[in-house]
C-alpha cells in the first residue's frame, strides 16, 4: 500500500488517537487490529455442551463429590446465584476439522471466578469472568489441533463471587443476592501473528505516550505505530510480516550501560480473607496458582513469588496434586515460595511472641516443604511496621524487607526507596518499596518508567522490584503481560527489566550500593488509623488468645519437666498458634473485613478458648494431680494462688466459694471484704513469687513496710456531685459523670489531673472518614466532639480492700454505658470495668484524659518494647500520628512523676500535648453492616507512678492488668498438714540483676522434647546483665534464634555464662534485645 508523508510531528494527538483506535475495543472493531485477532470462533452444539450441578446452600464440595452427581443440561445467557453458591459445569467439546493444525483455546466467561478441572481431578486452571482488567477466560486445549480430534470432556467450577467478593467492594457490605451469567464457551483459535503485533503495539504505543517530548525516542515510538497502522491492512494478513518487520526494527536499538535495572516477579496478593471468607480463599489460591504453572510452561523465564503458608498449607491438604506440582516448580526456581511468616500479618497489634510465632510457623514449613527458608520478609499490604521487625525479621533467619504500603500515606511521602531499616534495637534490615508504588503491576512501558521515576535513591542503587500481577483477590500475572515484559528486556527509552528471584535484586544492592541511607525506628502508615479500634471483639479475643497460650505453654513445660510420661501437647499448641496467626492477617483483626470472616473468625477463637482451657487444666493436673480437688469446705485451711508473671505480687484475689464462709469469719476482717453486690469474698495474696505458687490463708498479713494497713474507702465528697475513692496511697475525686476530677497522690504531695481540666471524660466524635469506612479515623474527626454528661453515680463497694463506685450513662438515644470504678488498698491504680451496649452510625467513642504533666513524648508500648511519639503537633510528621498503636499500656512521664493508660483489649491511642485517649469504640458500616454492634466488655486503667517511665515498674504493672493470679482448684490441706511444699513454691525461674528484663514466654522446644525454650527482653531501653535461674532440669543453656537454632557454636563471648551448679545463667542485654535461651536437661 503506498501513503503520503505524515507530518505527524504537526499532530502527535491526533496520531496517538488513530492508534489508540486501532489496537482497542471501540466502533472500528470491524476494520481494526481487534478485527482480526481471532481466527475462528465457535460456540454451543455440537462444539461445546455444558452441564450443570448446583451444589446445595453455600457448600463448597470436592471435585470427588461434586463429579458423582446427577447432571442437567446447561445453556449460555442462564445466570446463577446467589453470592456465595457453587456450580459444578460438565463440559464436552468437540474440536473441528476447521482447526486442524491450529492451536485451540475453550473461552468460558461465568462472569465470576471459576476453577478447571480434568476429569481425573486435577486443578488445571483458574478463570475470571467478567470485564474488568482481571479478565482471564481462556484455556489452552492443544497447541495443533489433530483433524481428527476426539472428544474432550472436563469440568468448571463456578464460585458465585467475583475477585473481589460480592457486591460494591469496600463502600458498601457485601451483597448476598448477585447472580452470575454464564456468557460464554467457545472454542477459539487466534491469529497468533496478529496478536503478536498486537502485543508490540501496546508496547510502542505506550512508549509514544509515556516517553517525553524532549526525548527522540517518544517521536521514534511515535513514528513506528503510525507506520505499522499504515502498513497493515485488515483484508489481507500478509501485511502483518512487514507490520512486525516496523516492530522489531523498532525493538532493536537498546538503553545504554547506566540504564536503571528493573527485576520484575510475578505475584498475585490473595487476601487470606476480606470482601470473602477463608473458605474462599482455599479455592482463590488454587485457581491463581494452578493459572501460574500454565503459564511457566509456556514462558520458561516467567517467575513468581506466592506468600502466605496458610496457604500453601490449605492447598496441601485440599490440593495434593497441585502443591506436589508446586513444589516440582520451586525446584526450578519458577514458583518462589516467600514471605517468612505464616500469613501476611498486621504488625500493628500481634503481640511479640505472636509475631515470633508467626516466623517460626512459617519458616518451618518452607524448611520442611521446600528445603529452605525464605530470606525475605514479604509484605506488600500491612498497615504500619512496627520498629521491632527488624530485629525479629533477622532473629527470623532473614535479612530482606519488602513492601509497598507506605506509598498510600496520605499525608507525607515516605522519603526512601531502598534504605536499611534500623529497628529498635539497632538490628536492621536491607529494606525496599518498590517504586511503581503498587504490587499489582500491569506491565506497561509508564509503569517502568515510574520505577525509575519514583525512585528515591538513584544515588546510592540504580535497581528496583517491580511486582506484577492482578491481586488483592488472586488472579495473578496474565499472559499479555509476560508477552509485554519480554518486548521490554531491553529497549531504549525504557529501564532494562528482567525477572528474577527478588532475592537476586537484595543481594545485587547488598553488594554494589553505596552509602544506603538509613530510617530509624517504626514505619508509621499514614492511613487505616480507625483498624486499631474496629471489630473490638477481634482485638480482645486475640489479647486474651495470646495470654492464655503463654500460660498454656509455661505449664505444659513445667508439667513436662516433672513428668516426660505427660505428652507436651506440641500438636495442639501448634494447631492453636496456627489459628491465633491466621487471626492475625491484614484484614482480619484490623476490622476491615466484610461480615461473614467475623462470624468465621468467632468460631475459631471459640475453638481456641475451649481447646487452651483443656491444656491449661490438663497441665495444672499433672502438676496439682496428688491432691485433691477443691470442693468440700476444708476446716482452717488456705487456698492455692498462682503468678503466671516472672515477678513477685501482690493482689487482691477472690476466694473460691467453698472456703468463702472460712475465710468470712476466720479472716483479719481488715483483709477480707464480701463484697456487696454478689457475695464474692475478697482477700489478699501478698508476695505471690513470680513464676510461682503460694497458699493463702486466713492468717495472711499484708505486709506494707513498717506502715499501718489502710483500707481503701469511699464516700461521698461534701462538694455535692461527686464522691471520693481513697486508699493509702492516693485520693480520688470523682463527679456524677464519672470523670476524675482530682487525683491526688499521698506520698507525692502531687494532683495529677490539671487545673479545670478531667479524666475519664466520655468523648464521642463524629466519625465519618474520607473513602474507607472500617478503615480509617480521619484527622478532622477530632474537630468535632461532645462530652458525655448524663451520668449517674452510686457507691459500690465501700472496702477495706476495693471500694468502687458505680457508674450509668446513656450515650445517645440508642447506647449506653455502664461502668465500675474502683480502688484497691494497694495500689495507685484506678480501674475502669466498663459495659456499653453499642448502637451507633460512624460514631467513635473515646475516653480521655487531660494531666497535669508536661512532656513532649509519649511512651506507647509496642513488640517487646515500647515506642516513643510526639505529644505536640509541629509538623506534619506529627500530625500523622494523630492516632497511633499501643498495646498494654501508653505512658505519659516528666521528671519525676508519670501515669499510664493500662487497657486489655484496645489498640488506638492519642496524647496531645498533655491530653491521653483512648479509642473504645467505632461504628463503621463498610464492609460489614454490623461491625461492633450490641454488647461490649472491656478494662482499662489509670496507673500513676513515682518517676519517670524509665524508673516506673508499667511495663510490669501492664502484664498483670492482663495476667491475674489464677486461684487453682485444688484443695492443699493436706501438704499444710504435713509442712510439705505446695508444687511451685518455689518459683520454676526467676530472674535476679535487672528489673528491666522481662520472662515473656517458656516453651517446649520444636522438635527436642528434652529442651525447653525461655524467651526474655529488655523492655525499657537500657544494657542489662540479669541472671536467670531455672528449677526446672537443665544441663546447659545457649542462646537461640527465634527458629531455635544456635546462634554461634561458642557462647563464651561474653553475653552468656552458665553456672550449672546453681543452674544460673547470666546474660547480657543491649536495650530492647530479645534473648532466647535453650536449655536442655
Ligand atoms: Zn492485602
Amino acid at each position: 500500500m503506498e501513503h503520503h508523508p505524515s507530518y505527524l510531528q504537526k499532530h502527535a494527538s491526533i496520531t496517538r488517537s488513530r492508534i489508540n483506535n486501532f489496537i482497542n475495543d471501540n466502533q472500528w472493531r470491524d476494520v481494526n487490529l481487534k478485527s482480526v485477532i481471532e481466527y475462528l470462533r465457535l460456540s454451543g452444539e455440537p462444539h461445546v455442551s455444558l452441564e450443570v450441578w448446583s451444589a446445595p446452600g453455600q457448600d463448597r464440595p470436592t471435585f470427588e463429590h461434586a463429579a458423582k452427581q446427577k447432571y442437567r443440561p446447561a445453556r449460555i445467557g442462564e445466570s446463577f446465584g446467589p453470592s456465595w453458591t457453587t456450580h459444578w459445569f460438565r463440559v464436552t467439546v468437540n474440536i473441528p476439522k476447521d482447526f486442524a493444525g491450529r492451536g485451540v483455546r475453550f473461552e468460558m466467561d461465568t462472569s465470576s471466578e471459576a476453577m478447571i478441572w480434568s476429569v481425573d481431578g486435577d486443578p488445571i486452571m483458574g478463570l475470571t469472568g467478567g470485564g474488568g482488567r482481571e479478565r482471564h477466560i481462556d484455556y489452552l486445549l492443544t497447541e495443533k489441533a489433530s483433524p481428527h480430534e476426539k472428544q474432550r470432556q472436563f469440568y468448571v467450577e463456578m464460585a458465585c463471587n467475583d475477585l473481589f467478593g460480592n457486591g460494591d467492594y469496600h463502600q458498601h457490605p457485601q451483597d448476598r443476592n448477585i447472580y452470575y451469567r454464564v456468557n460464554s464457551a467457545d472454542l477459539l483459535s487466534h491469529n497468533e501473528p496478529v496478536l503478536a503485533l498486537y502485543y508490540d503495539l501496546q508496547v510502542i504505543n505506550d512508549m509514544a505516550n509515556r516517553i517525553s517530548e524532549e526525548s527522540p525516542r517518544s517521536w521514534q515510538a511515535l513514528a513506528a505505530a503510525n507506520a505499522i497502522v499504515n502498513v497493515f491492512e485488515h483484508t489481507d494478513l500478509s501485511t502483518v510480516e512487514p507490520a512486525r518487520e516496523i516492530a522489531r526494527q523498532f525493538f532493536k536499538a537498546q538503553g545504554g550501560d547506566s540504564n536503571h535495572q528493573v527485576y520484575a516477579i510475578g505475584n498475585c496478593h490473595i487476601d487470606t480473607a476480606w470482601l470473602w471468607p477463608f473458605a474462599e480463599t482455599k479455592r482463590k489460591a488454587a485457581r491463581s496458582w494452578s493459572t501460574q504453572l500454565q503459564l511457566m510452561d509456556v514462558y520458561p523465564e516467567y517467575k513468581f513469588a506466592a506468600s502466605q503458608v496458610q496457604q500453601f498449607e490449605w492447598l496441601r491438604e485440599n490440593y495434593p496434586s497441585l502443591f506436589t506440582r508446586i513444589q516440582d516448580k520451586a525446584k526450578t526456581g519458577q514458583f518462589i515460595p516467600i514471605g517468612a511468616t505464616w500469613v501476611e500479618c498486621d504488625c500493628n497489634m500481634p503481640s511479640g511472641e505472636s509475631l515470633v510465632r508467626q516466623f517460626l510457623l512459617g519458616q518451618r514449613f518452607f524448611k520442611e516443604h521446600f528445603g529452605e527458608i525464605s530470606d525475605v520478609f514479604w509484605l506488600p499490604d500491612t498497615f504500619g511496621y512496627a520498629s521491632q521487625l527488624p530485629q525479629i525479621v533477622r532473629l527470623a533467619g532473614a535479612k530482606y524487607f519488602f513492601t509497598q504500603k507506605l506509598s498510600w500515606n496520605s499525608m507525607n511521602r515516605f522519603p526512601n526507596t531502598t534504605f536499611r531499616w534500623v529497628g529498635l534495637d539497632g538490628s536492621h534490615v536491607l529494606t525496599h518499596m518498590a517504586p511503581a508504588n503498587t504490587y499489582a503491576a500491569q506491565c506497561t512501558p509508564g509503569e517502568l518508567m515510574d520505577s525509575v521515576k519514583r525512585h528515591k535513591d538513584l544515588a546510592y542503587t540504580n535497581e528496583s522490584l517491580y511486582l506484577f500481577g492482578n491481586g488483592d483477590g488472586g488472579g495473578g500475572p496474565l499472559r499479555d503481560m509476560l508477552e509485554r515484559l519480554r518486548r521490554m528486556e531491553n529497549l531504549d527509552g525504557l529501564p532494562k527489566v528482567k525477572q528474577a528471584h527478588p532475592r537476586e535484586f537484595y543481594e545485587h544492592v547488598e553488594s554494589t550500593a553505596k552509602d544506603l541511607v538509613a530510617w530509624k525506628g517504626e514505619l508509621y502508615f499514614e492511613l487505616h488509623r480507625g483498624t486499631y479500634t474496629s471489630q473490638s471483639n477481634n482485638k480482645l479475643w486475640n489479647r486474651q488468645s495470646e495470654f492464655i497460650l503463654r500460660d498454656v505453654e509455661l505449664l505444659s513445660t513445667i508439667a513436662h519437666s516433672k513428668d516426660t510420661k505427660f505428652g507436651y501437647p506440641a500438636d495442639e499448641l501448634t494447631r492453636l498458634w496456627k489459628l491465633v496467626c491466621l487471626n492475625q492477617f491484614h484484614d482480619v483483626i484490623p476490622g476491615s473485613s466484610i461480615n461473614m470472616v467475623y462470624r468465621d473468625s468467632d468460631k475459631i477463637y471459640k475453638d481456641i478458648f475451649a481447646s487452651a482451657d483443656k491444656l491449661r487444666q490438663r497441665a495444672l493436673d499433672a502438676i496439682y494431680g496428688e491432691l485433691p480437688p477443691l470442693t468440700a469446705t476444708p476446716e482452717g485451711t488456705g487456698f492455692a494462688v498462682l503468678n503466671t508473671t516472672s515477678w513477685m505480687r501482690t493482689s487482691i484475689v477472690a476466694v473460691p466459694a467453698p472456703l468463702s464462709p472460712v475465710f468470712a469469719t476466720q479472716a483479719d476482717s481488715s483483709l477480707v471484704q464480701v463484697c456487696k453486690e454478689d457475695g464474692v469474698v475478697l482477700t489478699v495474696a501478698a508476695n505471690v513469687p513470680g513464676f510461682g505458687a503460694q497458699i493463702v490463708k486466713p492468717s495472711t498479713h499484708l505486709h506494707n513496710g513498717n506502715a499501718q494497713f489502710v483500707p481503701a474507702r469511699v464516700y461521698a465528697s461534701e462538694t455535692s456531685g461527686s464522691f471520693v475513692l481513697e486508699n493509702r496511697h492516693v485520693r480520688v475525686v470523682i463527679d456524677n459523670n464519672g470523670r476524675i476530677t482530682s487525683y491526688y497522690d499521698h506520698a507525692e504531695k502531687r494532683e495529677l489531673v490539671a487545673a479545670g481540666a478531667a479524666g475519664n471524660v466520655f468523648e464521642l466524635y463524629d466519625d465519618v472518614p474520607d473513602y474507607w469506612d472500617a478503615w480509617d479515623i480521619e484527622v478532622y474527626s477530632l474537630e468535632k466532639y461532645h462530652a458525655l454528661d448524663s451520668g449517674d453515680i452510686t457507691i459500690g463497694e465501700e472496702g477495706p480492700l476495693v471500694a468502687s463506685l458505680q457508674l450509668r450513662m446513656s450515650i445517645s438515644e440508642c447506647s449506653t454505658l455502664t461502668q465500675k470504678i474502683s480502688l484497691s488498698a494497694i495500689s495507685t491504680r484506678l480501674d475502669f470495668d466498663t459495659n456499653v451496649d453499642w448502637h451507633e452510625n460512624r460514631k467513635c467513642l473515646k475516653a480521655a484524659f487531660t494531666w497535669d504533666i508536661r512532656s513532649d513524648l509519649a511512651t506507647y508500648e509496642t513488640q517487646f518494647g515500647v515506642v516513643q511519639r510526639p505529644t505536640h503537633r509541629n509538623t506534619s510528621w506529627d500530625i500523622a500520628k494523630f492516632e497511633v498503636c499501643a498495646h498494654k499500656f501508653a505512658d505519659l512521664s516528666e521528671f519525676g512523676y508519670g501515669v499510664a493508660l493500662l487497657n486489655d483489649c484496645k489498640y488506638g491511642h492519642a496524647t496531645l500535648e498533655n491530653k491521653m485517649t483512648l479509642s473504645l469504640l467505632r461504628a463503621p458500616k463498610a464492609p460489614d453492616e454490623h461491625c461492633d454492634m450490641g454488647h461490649h466488655q472491656f478494662r482499662y486503667a489509670v496507673y500513676p507512678h513515682a518517676g519517670s517511665f524509665n524508673e516506673s515498674n508499667v511495663v510490669q504493672e501492664a502484664y498483670q492488668f492482663n495476667v491475674p493470679l489464677q486461684v487453682l482448684p485444688i484443695n492443699p490441706s493436706s501438704l499444710l498438714a504435713e509442712g510439705r511444699e505446695l508444687p511451685l513454691g518455689q518459683p520454676c525461674f526467676s530472674i535476679s540483676g535487672a528489673r528491666n528484663v522481662v520472662l515473656d514466654t517458656v516453651k517446649l522446644a520444636e522438635d527436642d522434647k528434652t529442651s525447653y525454650i525461655v524467651r526474655m527482653y529488655e523492655a525499657y531501653g537500657g544494657h542489662a546483665r540479669a541472671l536467670l535461674t531455672t528449677r526446672l532440669p537443665a544441663s546447659s543453656a545457649h542462646k537461640v534464634n527465634i527458629l531455635e537454632e544456635r546462634m554461634c557454636e561458642d557462647d563464651s563471648n561474653g553475653e552468656l555464662s552458665w553456672l550449672s551448679r546453681s543452674k544460673t545463667v547470666e546474660v547480657v542485654f543491649k536495650p530492647f534485645e530479645i534473648v532466647t535461651l535453650k536449655f536442655t536437661s
